[in-house]
């Protein structure tokens, strides 16, 4: 499995799976630590054509795992909604 930069993995994937979280938490933990969700980056190496790889959110970087959980500025602070109240409002 392919490291994903700044994103530690010595002993992760076993945290993850021990963490009192739901099962949809755990699983969307896991496919980042192995890199495994459907980011723009990801779907080109499967050979999906896209017009356009960028983040659809900041149109700064290309969509990568890494850019959406700890670069993008504007998935930052959707983030930081989403834990401090368990509810999403943009
Ligand atoms: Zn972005």
């Amino acid at each position: 499995m392919k490291a994903i930069p700044g994103i530690p993995r010595n002993g992760c994937l076993s945290k993850a799976w021990s963490l009192k979280v739901s099962g949809t938490t755990k699983v969307f933990g896991w496919r980042v630590l192995i890199d495994r969700l459907p980011s723009k980056i990801n779907l080109q190496k499967r050979r999906v054509r896209l017009t356009c790889n960028l983040c659809p959110l900041c149109n700064k970087d290309m969509e990568s795992i890494q850019h959406i959980i700890s670069s993008c500025d504007v998935a930052q602070r959707l983030w930081v909604k989403c834990v401090s109240g368990y509810s999403c409002f943009w």
